[in-house]
């Protein structure tokens, strides 16, 4: 008989630093030529046209555009639909406040919707028990890479006729039957920050098949200015939220990776999911028939009446073995925020939230079981397109470990 020895700790591929990212010779060679074009500003340089170009050409839709940050392409979409102060956007409280903060800004209300707590993602049912006359938009977050059911959402949104929002931070590349995310509903939006499958760092790109709402995108980008109209203006309230050429550069070189990054990321998934299924009281991502997670995390769903202390008793575990996993994912609920719990906005005004209906901004836990369920069950691993086999490996042992270990001492 062999003797087993436990498997060496590894570290892993991190992508807050070079060990999870692909940045290399190809993003150094654009960036050198656009510093040597001596054209930083993307108004008057090609790299961003062309990343915006090759964006929409990669997902077949009309417009793509660059933003600052996923933060100012969301802001982009909901200013596009142009929303009048006090209506609604329905949305989840799982998500980034980068989600969230841009419905403020432009005078609308995030009103919350239930998620689903197998995936933490928002369902047609829970949305349609929030939507009110006041319902301007409907905002999804395919949380983690895995795609909402899109198609119950977008049948109940266009039997309504309100449009909706993707935002695909976490998510480039899903598709949900064949189509890929943020080109079903009116408007998608994408993350470059740090951690995305795509990084410069900070940046984000707004998509749109719809002419009129990427004109809207488009100028809320530009100070709504008019670049190439005859008589251009200042058509509108809006922002500087333009992605400078150094980022454009980059953006254009970590493109050409998407694809390569996407499979190992999925690839890799698959192999931790085989490793994981037959093991009691933890649940690998659950993913929709038709549809493709694309893995910005991986994230288990943890019974705690299976193994002792739930995702924060095996989350410690795991970080015992050097793991910088997250249990609860983002701790709270967006809505127990103090922005929403306070209503801290402008000044004292509490402004937009004064116009909001009392439902709309009902954060009752009774509302919410799917969320809470959700956040305490969730146990978020940190994954990249530079996991091998091995950290695979390590990673599956080091969850059966932690989860025995939880179980023997019960
Ligand atoms: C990262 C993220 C954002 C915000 O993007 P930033 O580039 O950080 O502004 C929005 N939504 C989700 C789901 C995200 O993960």
């Amino acid at each position: 008989m062999t003797i087993d020895t436990p498997p060496q700790d590894l570290t892993l591929p991190n992508d807050q630093e070079s060990s999870g990212r692909t940045l290399g010779t190809e993003e150094i060679a654009l960036v050198q030529e656009a510093i040597e074009s001596g054209t930083l500003t993307s108004t008057k340089g090609s790299f961003t046209k062309t990343l915006e170009k090759e964006f929409a050409a990669r997902l077949g839709v009309h417009a793509a555009y660059a933003a600052s940050s996923g933060t100012a392409a969301i802001h982009c979409a909901i200013a596009a639909i142009d929303p009048e102060p006090g209506d609604e956007i329905v949305t989840t409280s799982i998500t980034d406040m980068g989600a969230l903060s841009p419905i403020l800004y432009q005078g609308a209300i995030p009103v919350f919707a239930d998620v689903d707590p197998a995936t933490c993602n928002l369902t047609a049912d829970a949305i349609e028990r929030v939507l009110s006359p006041k319902t301007r938009a409907i905002l999804v977050t395919h949380l983690f890479g895995n795609p909402c059911a899109m198609g119950p959402i977008m049948e109940l949104a266009n039997a309504r006729g309100i449009p909706v929002i993707e935002d695909c931070a976490q998510a480039f590349e899903a598709e949900v039957d064949g189509r890929k995310v943020g080109t079903i509903g009116a408007l998608g939006c994408f993350s470059l920050q740090q951690g995305k499958h795509v990084t410069t760092g900070e940046g984000g790109i707004v998509v749109s098949n719809d002419p009129e709402l990427a004109r809207r995108a488009f100028l809320f980008i530009n100070k709504a200015w008019g670049y190439g109209d005859k008589n251009p203006d200042h058509y509108f309230l809006a922002l500087n939220y333009r992605l400078s050429e150094l980022q454009g550069a980059v953006a254009l070189a970590q493109m050409e990776k998407l694809d390569g990054g996407v499979a190992q990321r999925v690839e890799m998934a698959n192999r931790l999911t085989s490793k994981l299924t037959d093991l009691p009281g933890v649940a690998t991502p659950q993913v929709a028939p038709g549809a493709k997670h694309t893995y910005w995390r991986y994230a288990l769903t943890v019974d705690g009446n299976a193994v002792p202390g739930g995702s924060v008793a095996l989350g410690a575990g795991l970080r015992e073995r050097g793991i910088a996993c997250a249990p609860r994912y983002i701790q709270k609920p967006a809505f127990a925020c103090q922005v929403f719990t306070q209503q801290r906005t402008f000044g004292n005004s509490r402004f937009p939230f004064t116009l909001a209906r009392p439902e709309a901004v009902d954060y009752d836990p009774a509302n919410f079981p799917g969320t809470f369920r959700g956040l305490e069950e969730i146990l978020v691993l940190p994954w990249n397109e530079r996991f091998e086999e091995q950290h695979v490996d390590f990673l599956a042992s080091a969850v059966r470990t932690a989860v025995n270990k939880l179980q023997e001492a019960s």
